[in-house]
């Protein structure tokens, strides 16, 4: 088995009380949770986040990116529906780990985007891999995702490692001055779909 399911709980938050289920990753040691809420077993697609840890977004507020305002909008939505998943997977920096989203944010202090800057550090623009995901909508017996997502390769990765996604719904939310640079290299060199002419489509997979 690529992962492992460890032990669930509860996980009171300000926007729902989740089950955290925890999961870890044989081949790294990585330490992966699921928080899920409502019936999410009974076949019918899931409204669904596969969010990759930004500690820098995600826990310190960080305004280089918009991971830390993604995740939140992503809960608000799963409790707001009462049903839902929420994978957050150890990957941290596109998959290059934390020091080296330091490293590329220095360059970017000097200049480069964030491509420009994970390339020069010899790394491949987005290393991150959704392998461990079916495993884990597996164990929870998640058949089908209506995936919340502006990133149409993730679609297409979850896709290929046999995940169904009915439906695409956008999440438009967390720009500031500090990341519109940011966010416009994801439009451009990552694919993402940012702009407002997007505002409720729903992409069917
Ligand atoms: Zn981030």
């Amino acid at each position: 088995m690529p992962v492992v399911f460890v032990a669930a709980s509860k996980l009171p938050t300000p926007f729902a009380t989740f089950t955290i289920n925890g999961f870890l990753e044989d081949a790294t040691g990585r330490e992966h949770v699921v928080l899920s809420l409502g019936d999410i077993a009974d076949g019918a697609p899931v409204l669904g986040r596969v969010h990759s840890e930004c500690l820098t977004g995600d826990a310190l507020f960080s305004q280089r990116c918009d991971c830390g305002s993604q995740l939140e909008a992503a809960m608000r939505a799963i409790a707001r529906e009462g049903r839902g998943v929420l994978l957050y997977l150890r990957q941290e920096g596109r998959g290059i780990g934390l020091m080296n989203k330091i490293r590329a944010y220095e360059l970017q202090d000097g200049g480069a985007d964030t491509v420009e800057a994970n390339e020069r550090l010899g790394f491949a623009a987005d290393q991150r891999d959704y392998a461990i995901c079916l495993p884990m909508l597996e164990h929870l017996g998640v058949k089908s995702l209506r995936l919340m997502t502006n990133n149409p390769r993730k679609v297409k990765a979850l896709t290929e490692m046999g995940i169904t996604v009915a439906e695409r719904v956008p999440l438009h939310t967390g720009h500031n001055p500090h990341n519109k640079l940011y966010l416009a290299t994801k439009a451009s060199k990552l694919d993402h779909m940012m702009g407002n002419e997007h505002q409720g489509e729903v992409d069917r997979a």
